[in-house]
């Protein structure tokens, strides 16, 4: 039994003060929540306010990137260690990374045994293009993004690893992908991809997420999936109104 996880990606919003009255909003709203997993993944500035806030709470907090270097002379890196301090998880590999600063798979495969040697839970982020996806090529660049992401990790457990399905052209767009389309994805491509590189169990355990366009109205469709085990979510992750509804929705 893989329990759900909601995750809200901020990106660049939210001031420290935006940031302290969220959680002020937030908490009472969600506090006997036990299912599904929190985390949410606010910008650097904001991480030491949050973490102040979700002390003894059952939010979890995640940074939305860390460097390629762990120490030295790299002027405005933030690196795993740093982060470590903050946060039990961090976003890897995002598109926006990928595509806005030509983040490759190489760096995010070092970026993610940066985070797995400092003890932080990657959420690994794949997913195709809108021209990849035309031409019929999802499932292999998909499945190479996985392995690439991965390699030589040949030891890992499942609660050290999330990956995050998330179809570029769906990201921010209000277009989702198919829940049936995904789910075929996870089970025929993700987990036997998983499980080539770490094993069978580690990957019918690994939590894989879908994002792109979630919201309160269709969470429900996607987590009715049994291969879905939850979202990371950006735009709707913003409002606390919108994301709280969202957390009590994302019962499986
Ligand atoms: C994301 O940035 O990871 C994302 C899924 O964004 P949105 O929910 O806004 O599409």
């Amino acid at each position: 039994m893989r329990t759900p996880i909601i995750a809200g990606n901020w990106k660049l919003n939210k001031t420290i003060q935006e940031t302290s009255s969220f959680f002020d909003e937030l908490l009472p709203v969600i506090k006997e929540t036990t299912s599904p997993e929190i985390i949410i993944c606010p910008p650097f500035t904001s991480l030491q306010t949050a973490n102040q806030k979700i002390a003894n709470s059952n939010i979890k907090l995640g940074a939305q990137n860390i460097s390629l270097e762990i120490k030295g002379n790299f002027t405005g890196e933030i690196s795993a260690q740093m982060i470590e301090e903050l946060c039990t998880h961090v976003i890897i590999g995002h598109s926006e990374r990928r595509n806005l600063y030509l983040e490759t798979d190489e760096e995010v495969n070092k970026k993610v045994k940066n985070a797995l040697s400092h003890g932080l839970i990657p959420i690994i982020c794949v997913g195709e293009k809108l021209k990849e996806k035309e031409n019929g090529n999802t499932s292999a660049i998909i499945s190479n993004q996985v392995r690439k992401s991965l390699k030589g990790i040949n030891r890992i457990s499942a609660d050290h690893l999330i990956i995050a399905y998330e179809p570029v052209w769906a990201i921010g767009s209000g277009k989702t992908a198919s829940p049936d389309e995904t789910n075929t994805l996870i089970q025929n491509v993700i987990r036997p991809t998983v499980s080539g590189l770490v094993g069978s169990d580690v990957a019918e355990n690994t939590r894989v997420l879908y994002g792109g366009s979630i919201n309160e109205k269709n969470i429900q469709t996607f987590l009715a999936k049994t291969e879905i085990d939850g979202a990371l979510i950006g735009g709707a992750s913003l409002k606390t109104n919108i994301f709280a509804q969202i957390i009590k929705l994302s019962v499986k």
